[in-house]
């Protein structure tokens, strides 16, 4: 659109988000959801692309795309300066500092904020002959065999860990102390993706674009009542293994008006596993598991509350990530986080998604209550979709086009 821009990213690589990520990660949507804008991912490509194609396909993209990426780029704060009606952005560029002054600054640092590390009693003395880290820096399994490892959590990194571990030799146990929305990942791609986002759509003309542009077209309020009957569907399908899942104590859940996993992403972005085999390994007892609280960590390993002890060499803490708002926090500092206020989440009153309503996702993508300020991230779909909107919104103002914002959402600040 020739915006004049500059991405800035800490790794020395685009693309080392994915690179640096578990081994065993694959996508776990289907690739029709997934593709870039303007260059699809190719078609010999697995419907389930691992984790190094995405980070390759990123690195390439940023190549021959245009895009001005400078790695090794960290930003440190970012204030506004009133005078001048821009932004003033700290980096440090290849060890030397720099001062940077967009008028529009977007965070782009991830769906998710920093990772979420519970603390335990007695962490310390545990860790003195064992260890204990979270998910974000687990690699591989290789090096457990014959170890034992508890994984802390059960969502996708947790069930994606487990099964590495125990591919590996690990004598593993997932640990859950809340309920998981399980769909298996044929079944989502066969009754909830399959009539936009499959092969079989792209024959009857619909391709990713327009697939977004059917999904972006929806009311959020309407959203619900269109999942439960597609959750009803993906619950039939795969009653069998949900219901072994229960016979060992797994606790399910499909959001609390039964919606489905996809309005518990929107509205709380997390609490879901797309079952790529981890499932059948925690049913059929290869996997261990065990529903409670932690009390502490003792040498013996994990103690729960029910008194109940897991004995572990290797603690992961599979716990996920805080909100986007602490990085918010972090880079412009407290006064305009507060400005912003919460980002994600529509105020559908539901656990971890509080209201009042507010009908579209806080924050994301349009303009926010801080002048010059955007918030863009998401998974690959809706980074797809929103960013030609964020793009426009950008470009008009560069054009010098008059933008007027009819109605600013109201600024929240709940937990
Ligand atoms: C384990 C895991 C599995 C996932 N699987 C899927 C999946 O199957 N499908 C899917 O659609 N999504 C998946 N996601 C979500 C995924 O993160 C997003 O889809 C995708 O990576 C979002 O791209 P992004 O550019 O918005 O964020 P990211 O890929 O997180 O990129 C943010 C970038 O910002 C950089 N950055 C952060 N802070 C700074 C700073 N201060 N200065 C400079 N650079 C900075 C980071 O280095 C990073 O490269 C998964 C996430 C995780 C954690």
């Amino acid at each position: 659109m020739g915006v004049p821009h500059v991405v800035l990213e800490k790794s020395s690589r685009a693309g080392d988000q994915w690179r640096g990520r578990y081994d065993a990660l694959a996508l776990h949507d289907p690739v029709w959801c997934t593709h870039l804008p303007y260059m699809q991912f190719p078609e010999t490509w697995p419907v389930y692309p691992s984790k190094d194609q995405v980070a390759d396909w990123l690195e390439m993209y940023v190549k021959v795309m245009g895009i001005n990426f400078w790695t090794n780029a960290s930003c440190t704060a970012a204030t506004w300066d009133a005078s001048a009606s821009g932004w003033v952005v700290s980096i440090v560029r290849d060890g030397e500092q720099l001062q940077l002054k967009p008028k529009q600054l977007v965070l782009a640092t991830g769906v998710y904020g920093l990772p979420k590390m519970p603390t335990f009693a007695g962490a310390e003395e545990f860790c003195e002959r064992h260890e204990v880290f979270h998910s974000s820096s687990y690699k591989s399994g290789a090096a457990y065999c014959g170890k034992k490892v508890v994984v802390v959590g059960s969502n996708t990194s947790a069930h994606d860990i487990c099964a590495d571990l125990w591919s590996h030799g690990a004598e593993v146990t997932m640990v859950q102390r809340s309920p998981t929305t399980i769909v298996g990942r044929e079944t989502l791609k066969e009754v909830l993706c399959g009539d936009l986002y499959s092969e079989e759509a792209l024959l009857r003309g619909i391709n990713s674009e327009k697939a977004d542009l059917l999904c972006a077209s929806i009311p959020m309020s309407v959203l619900p009542g269109l999942h439960r009957q597609v959750c009803a569907r993906m619950r039939e399908r795969d009653a069998d293994i949900l219901s072994r899942l229960e016979q060992k104590g797994f606790l399910l859940d499909f959001g609390e008006d039964d919606s489905g996993n996809f309005v518990k992403f929107i509205r709380t972005g997390t609490g879901f596993y797309f079952d790529c085999g981890a499932s059948e390994l925690l049913a059929s007892g290869q996997v261990g598991l065990k529903v409670g609280d932690i009390s502490k960590l003792s040498d013996q390993g994990v103690v729960m509350e029910d008194g109940g002890v897991l004995p572990a060499d290797t603690v992961v803490l599979a716990t996920g990530f805080g909100p986007m708002n602490d990085v918010v926090a972090k880079f412009l500092g407290t006064e305009v986080a507060t400005k912003l206020g919460k980002v994600w989440g529509l105020g559908s009153g539901v656990q971890r998604d509080p209201g009042p309503w507010e009908g579209e996702l806080r924050n994301m993508w349009k303009p926010t209550q801080v002048e010059g300020l955007w918030v863009h991230g998401g998974n690959l779909q809706q980074n797809r979709c929103y960013s030609l909107y964020l793009a426009l919104q950008l470009q008009a103002r560069a054009l010098g086009i008059a933008t007027p914002v009819y109605g600013l959402q109201a600024v929240h600040h709940l937990a």
